[in-house]
């Protein structure tokens, strides 16, 4: 009998999620590595997969955060209901009961989402009696979750690799897996050569706004050393051949794919291979294919090779700028890129649109300077991405500010913890203030909504005070916060047409 297998996405629990990016790449790569052994019957559980999402109860450890998430009509509003994206546990755990896996492997991508996949993992053992091996970037980052994990196994490194050893282990012990270590390392020096020639197959595909879509990958690692980032410490930065990536686009484009979105962390970094890529993109997009970067793609990259990238069918840019002021980006390690952004936003108006990231809370950063980013960014013609900082489990730069012990705090929703000088709730005045300022940008006129809001805006400066807006059209006083922020400023539409807003 071959041994069962089920390789399994999990929900997210979380204020906010986007499906966009669910598809589970990583899976769907050790599906298809796993399929040349015939002892094994190996399938994918997606939990996402239907895009359903339910509220339930905040957990008691976010209700710090009430008083800032709070239902608002208004144009300011941020979230409002802790949900889960995804299918119940309950599901998931009948679905193996009733076909009865020998063996679940759960991925855990995001440190801040793990304590939740051990509570999964507790229920899979208790009720499936299924041997349970979890893996992802969870793992890799943090090893101490080992200790208490509820898991048989956790397999720190790319499954690809680990998963058809540790398997065949379990085969061939028929489950008596006692004498195997719970934390199953990975070999650094082993190059992942399924990743370079090979491309996953799908059997369901996702949708993006009505398109077929898919994420692909062409490269992993990142050559750059932002310090409040992981992606460097763990791979080298290696890319998949350009023979393989055109046989994966001919093969999304003979099963109806309209849109295909890169996942890589250093997407376009070798010029040769961007230029090959580039042709190959304008090739597919003459046959009606679309291309997004929403993991984003390092604006110098992207810069050295801008004429191409706007014929080749992009539907959006995702930058990260990070900060404006250099000596805050310095701090960190990290390229000034504010004059390289500003030139892509003007060459790119009417062609594609663009968003640019900024991270608010950055230790060296302050209150004012995150005000001069967003202005910056409001003066020119892209929408304004607001990332809260986040802390990673295993990087120096948290690991010196003190990375929660309860692991759910890492996640930017928390809002949990900041370089000196910000507080929260300066933190969420500046990402409402983010908000307001792209939905004018977006906005076809300055109208009477515009300027009710542009009123409540005013207020806030002077009261420091936030309003929200009830669900009846009543406006209530929020939080306050200590940000002086701007009253009067100058906004360029995505189309390149200056606003005032005073
Ligand atoms: S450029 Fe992006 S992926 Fe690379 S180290 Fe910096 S933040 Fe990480």
């Amino acid at each position: 009998m071959p041994l069962k297998v089920l390789l399994l996405s999990p929900p997210i629990f979380d204020f906010y999620y986007s499906f966009h990016r669910a598809e589970p790449l990583g899976l769907l790569y050790i599906k298809d590595a796993l399929a040349e052994y015939d002892w094994l019957c190996v399938s994918i559980f997606d939990a996402r997969y239907k895009g359903t999402s339910k509220v339930i109860p905040t957990p008691e450890i976010f209700n710090y955060l009430h008083h800032l998430y709070v239902q608002d009509t208004s144009w300011f509003s941020l979230f409002h209901g802790f949900k889960r994206f995804g299918y119940s546990y309950d599901t998931i755990v009948n679905f193996i009961k009733d076909n009865a896996f020998d063996v679940v492997c759960i991925s855990s991508l995001f440190s801040a989402y793990h304590h939740d996949v051990e509570v999964l993992a507790a229920r899979i053992k208790k009720e499936t009696g299924a041997i349970v091996i979890v893996g992802g970037w969870a793992v890799w980052a943090d090893t101490k979750i080992v200790e208490n994990g509820k898991a048989d196994f956790y397999v720190r490194g790319d499954g690809e690799l680990i998963l058809p050893v540790l398997l065949q282990e379990i085969y061939c012990s028929n489950g008596n897996i006692s004498h195997l270590p719970k934390l199953i390392d990975h070999d650094s020096s082993s190059v992942n050569e399924f990743f370079m020639h090979k491309f996953p197959h799908r059997d369901t595909w996702y949708a993006y706004y009505g398109k077929r879509m898919a994420n692909i990958i062409c490269s992993k690692g990142c050559v750059y050393h932002c310090d409040f980032c992981s992606i460097h410490s763990r791979y080298h930065y290696c890319q998949r051949t350009i023979d393989s990536v055109q046989q994966e686009l001919e093969y999304l484009y003979s099963h109806g794919v309209k849109i295909v979105n890169f996942e890589d962390d250093n997407f376009l970094f070798n010029r040769r291979f961007a230029k090959q890529l580039l042709s190959l993109m304008k090739y597919y997009h003459t046959k009606g294919m679309q291309f997004l970067c929403m993991n984003g793609v390092t604006a110098s990259n992207l810069y050295a090779v801008i004429d191409d990238a706007l014929e080749a069918g992009f539907l959006e840019f995702n930058l990260s700028l990070v900060s404006s002021h250099e000596e805050v980006v310095v701090h960190h390690h990290r390229p000034a890129l504010q004059e390289i952004i500003k030139d892509i936003a003007w060459k790119s108006v009417g062609k594609v649109r663009v968003i640019v990231y900024i991270i608010a809370g950055l230790p060296g950063a302050s209150v004012k300077t995150c005000i001069d980013d967003i202005l910056f960014l409001a003066s020119l013609p892209v929408i304004i991405g607001f990332s809260p900082l986040y802390m990673l489990p295993g990087v120096r730069l948290f690991e010196s500010m003190g990375v929660p012990e309860d692991r759910r705090f890492c996640r930017g929703s928390a809002l949990y913890s900041f370089g000196e000088g910000f507080t929260r709730e300066d933190i969420t005045a500046l990402w409402k203030l983010c908000r307001f300022i792209n939905r004018i940008k977006i906005a076809d006129e300055i109208n009477d909504e515009l300027r009710v809001h542009y009123e409540f805006y005013k207020k806030a400066c002077n009261e420091r005070v936030w309003y929200y807006r009830n669900k009846n059209g009543v406006w209530h006083e929020g939080f306050s916060f200590y940000a002086s922020l701007p009253e009067k400023f100058t906004i360029c539409d995505i189309n390149g047409a200056t606003r005032y807003i005073g």
